[in-house]
């Protein structure tokens, strides 16, 4: 029987004296039309190299094991390492790290783990840390081609957002700046033990190969981003002449008019491009 179900996870949690620690996230999935579902969203092959972020007793490292060519599967909590070697003891592509994901040169890992310089990436995220995982693996720029990511469903939400709406924020802009995101699929909060209170889903991003917009300096693109969704209510005239960049409002008009935007609309209504459009404008002119 798979582990990725009630029985077989209860059974492993009452075998090795487990108690999901929920400082550390741990909720088991519980279902094999979950763990299929993230395996078929980054489209595993026998070549491939994954690398699976909190296996946690391995319902999800289960499904990757017996798809892909080696899996890499990095786990914080100590205590799971020699029961994931036990369960797995007759799979031989299996690389065990006990680690802090958020500590890791995730590229350097891999190499030495497997020899890949390309590789997939899939998780049951520990929820309380979602976005500084996420933002890891983004602004590394690790060699990740596409990633399956279990995350909850208001954050799903927000990151494969549109510009207009209430979801769409300073997540949605930096995640889809690296890669495009879609909602693969909802996930009940049933599909875990403990039961979350929160909904799920499944996200697919497959990285761009190369940014969508051109911002000229990234890192006046991310502080614009920042400050224009900083206080969400105000217009962006108002919110980006007092966020520190050293342009009187007057030349901020002027700048926005220049870039062709009114500067009466609201951060949330601009596109990936017209962040951009203000990022290069700034970058030529450095504030
Ligand atoms: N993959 C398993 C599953 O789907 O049933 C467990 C997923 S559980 C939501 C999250 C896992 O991430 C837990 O096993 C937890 O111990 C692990 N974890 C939490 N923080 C971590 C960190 N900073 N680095 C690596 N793993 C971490």
């Amino acid at each position: 029987m798979k582990i990725a179900t009630p029985a077989r996870t209860r059974a492993i949690l009452n075998q090795y004296q487990l108690r999901a620690k929920k400082k550390l996230g741990q909720n088991f999935l519980i279902s094999e039309r979950v763990t299929s579902a993230i395996v078929r969203a980054i489209d595993l092959q026998p070549d491939d190299v994954v690398v699976e972020i909190g296996p946690g007793i391995g319902s999800l490292t289960e499904e990757l094991l017996q798809k892909a060519g080696q899996v890499v599967a990095i786990e914080l909590d100590r205590e799971l390492i020699p029961v994931l070697q036990d369960l797995f003891r007759d799979y031989s592509n299996l690389k065990l790290v006990n680690q802090d994901v958020l500590k890791v040169n995730l590229d350097q890992l891999v190499q030495e783990q497997t020899g890949a310089t390309r590789y997939k990436l899939a998780a049951n995220l520990p929820y309380y840390i979602t976005t500084p995982i996420l933002m890891h693996l983004l602004e590394n720029r690790y060699r990740i081609s596409e990633m399956a990511l279990m995350v909850q469903k208001e954050v799903a939400e927000r990151i494969c957002a549109q510009p207009g709406g209430k979801e769409y924020g300073a997540i949605t802009v930096a995640v889809q700046y690296y890669c495009q995101a879609r909602i693969f699929v909802q996930v009940p909060a049933t599909s875990f033990i403990p039961t979350p209170e929160v909904e799920s889903a499944v996200i697919h991003l497959k990285k761009h190969n190369q940014p969508p917009v051109d911002p000229g300096d990234e890192k006046i693109f991310f502080r614009v981003v920042k400050a224009a969704f900083a206080q969400r209510r105000k217009t962006l005239l108002n919110t980006l002449s007092k966020a520190g960049f050293n342009l009187t409002r007057e030349e901020w008009l002027q700048l926005l008019e220049s870039c062709q935007i009114e500067p009466g609309r609201r951060g949330e209504t601009l596109s990936l491009e017209e962040f951009a459009r203000i990022s290069r404008e700034l970058s030529v002119n450095p504030a």
